[in-house]
């Protein structure tokens, strides 16, 4: 079987895929948002691991940590022969980070605690291909990997 990846732009001209759940969450198609900003939005996990367990994603499609793209002007170079034109995502990161203490702040775990995790690719078990932040708390969380 074969699939293919098809983009779209908003009027903002962000990045959007076709077909991707989280997309359609982010903006406002599908489901219920807890938190958003121009940036990012955050939705209760389908599948709670705990108490409280929120994603926050950015609202332009990015696959994983791997999809960001780090650059200093309107040209993003990436490595040999990578260069590209258009915004670079350092301003979602930042959003994120900002998504993450807000949405602490809203379901009251800001001072008790909480973990975030993001799985970046196979090994890690990405499953959704659009970048999340997993906000988990509301318990002692217990065994930790690292
Ligand atoms: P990951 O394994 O890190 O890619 O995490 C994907 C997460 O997305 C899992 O925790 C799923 O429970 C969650 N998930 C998948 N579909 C939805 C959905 N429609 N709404 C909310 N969470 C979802
Ligand atoms: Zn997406």
């Amino acid at each position: 079987m074969c699939s293919i990846n098809v983009f779209y732009y908003d009027l903002k001209g962000e990045q959007k895929m076709e077909d991707c759940i989280f997309c359609k969450i982010a903006n406002g198609e599908i489901g219920t948002l807890i938190y958003e900003n121009e940036f990012v939005a955050a939705f209760d996990d389908l599948n709670p691991q705990a108490p409280v367990h929120t994603l926050i994603v950015p609202k332009k499609h990015i696959q994983n940590i791997e999809d960001l793209h780090f650059g200093d002007g309107e040209k993003c170079h990436h490595g040999e022969g990578t260069e590209h034109d258009g915004p670079c995502d350092g301003k979602y990161i930042k959003e994120i980070f900002k998504g993450i203490k807000e949405v602490a702040r809203i379901k009251g775990v800001a001072e008790s605690g909480y973990r975030v995790i993001s799985n970046c690719g196979k090994d890690a078990g990405q499953t959704v291909m659009h970048l999340h932040f997993h906000l988990i708390a509301g318990k002692e969380l217990g065994d930790k990997i690292i």
